[in-house]
Order: structure tokens, then sequence, then C-alpha cells
């Protein structure tokens, strides 16, 4: 149960990207006055991405363009929290990886080796990468069939919205490997995870109780509070409308027309 009776009372606020903060190119329209109104009021903020094809540093670039101050370590992302899960539980690993240059760079400064041979792959990360092709997949397959553990960033699939286009990305690349070898992904970083939510509490430096996710997707934002015992609080700028929440058994503790109402 969330501590705060208004969604404005929390310590802590975990907000998701975009369809929450912006959409596409364009702020949310009152998200920065809302985001600056919290602040001023003592609360604490984390920014929380899925989109392993893009820096965290060009987030905070972004948000801070957008009238949303923010540092890169403000956001968590899900190479970042699949970055730190490797340093954890497989320190050393020889990494084989289809994903692109932003998963590389933090996977190469967190020290990691990455290998061309599949033979060589200890664990095999997998992320959105738009030049996959049948090379790629052979090497994936390769390195599964040789034992390699098997790990990936983001399940969500792209929002549609705002173009209406829906995009090929992580889960399709991980699907595609599945399907060739039979083997399951042993763990998904991202949203809805328990790592990503330990990441941004830290981050915080809050309990989960005084906290609360703001997001704008069921799947990932709102699961991603109950795993991690935050409140929750749905916008409905982005991915879901009304019609969609009453569908589902997703039941978020707030809902909000928009961010820009804590503000
Ligand atoms: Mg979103």
């Amino acid at each position: 149960m969330p501590l705060a009776a208004n969604p404005r009372d929390f310590d802590g606020y975990l907000l998701d990207l975009d369809g929450t903060l912006y959409l596409g190119p364009d702020l949310i329209p009152g998200a920065d006055r809302a985001l600056a109104s919290l602040r001023a009021r003592g609360a604490r903020v984390v920014f929380l991405s899925n989109k392993p094809i893009a820096t965290r540093r060009s987030y905070a670039r972004k948000l801070t363009a957008l009238g949303i101050p923010a540092a890169e370590k403000d956001v968590v992302n899900s190479n970042l929290a699949l970055t730190r899960y490797l340093s954890r539980e497989h320190r050393g690993a020889r990494l084989g990886v289809i994903g692109e240059q932003p998963l590389l760079d933090d996977l190469l400064g967190a020290g990691f080796e990455v290998v061309d041979d599949p033979v060589q792959v200890d664990v095999l990360v997998v992320s959105w990468d738009r030049q996959f092709n049948y090379e790629k997949l052979c090497f994936g397959h390769d390195a599964l069939r040789a034992g390699a553990r098997f790990v990936a960033t983001n399940p969500d699939r792209v929002c549609p919205m705002p173009e209406g286009v829906m995009l090929p990305d992580c889960a399709s690349m991980v699907g595609a490997l599945e399907g060739a070898t039979g083997r399951r992904v042993e763990v998904w970083a991202g949203k809805p995870s328990r790592l990503m939510g330990e990441m941004a509490l830290e981050r915080l430096g809050l309990p989960a109780e005084r906290c609360a996710m703001v997001g704008d997707r069921l799947d990932t934002d709102m699961v991603l509070a109950r795993n991690n015992g935050l409140a929750s609080i749905l916008v409905l700028t982005g991915c879901t409308d009304r019609a969609a929440l009453a569908a589902s058994e997703q039941k978020p503790d707030f809902v909000l027309e928009s961010v820009a109402e804590l503000g």
C-alpha cells in the first residue's frame, strides 16, 4: 500500500521518459513546471528508460533542453541495469553482444571483454540492434548452442506512439534466437525488473515505500512499481488510455491525465 494518500506527497519519484515527460521530441505540457515544483518541495527524482539505443547522457541533455534539468547520473536505463547485473553475477565473463554502440560502450566501460568467436562467449547479451541480420543470428545461435548464458536488456515492445509505427526491437531479436535454439532468455534487465528498481532506489537514497513510479505503460512501469514495492502512478499521455486501463489486471494506485498534475 502506498504511504501517501496524495500522489504529490512522495519523497521520491521514478519517472519514465517517453509518453510521460515528453512525447517524441515534444515536452508534455506542464511537465517542466511539475518537476520544478516537486524538486522545490524537496522530492528526489530519477529518470528511467528502457530504450537501449541511446546513451544516458543523451537523455540528460534532452531533458535539460526541454526544461527539466538532469545529469547523466540521474538517468537509469536498461543498459546500465544489465551492465550492473553482469558485473555482479558474471564478472570477468567474455561477452558476445548483439546490440548497438551505447550498450557496447557501457559493457566495455565496465571492463568486459567482447568477443567475436561464438565458442568463446560466456554470456550472450541481446538487445535492440538495427543492424540485426542472418550473420548475427548465426553468431548468437552458435554461442547459445555452445552453452553461453543468455541475457537481454528490455522485454517491452516499442509502443506505437506518437507516430503509430511499431518497430521490431530487443524482444524480436531475443525471439529470433529463442526460436532458433529452443533456449529461453534467462534475465531481462530493463523495466519491469527488480534490477532496474533497485538501481533507481539506490540513486534516490530512499526506501521503496516513500517512492512512486510514474509512467505511461502498464506492462513495464506499473509492473515495475509492483515488483519493487513502490506506489504506482499511471499517466494517460502515452501508451495507455482509459479503455486499456479498464481491460487490464494492473490497477495503479493513482491515475493522472498528465504528469503536470504533480505540480
Ligand atoms: Mg513510456
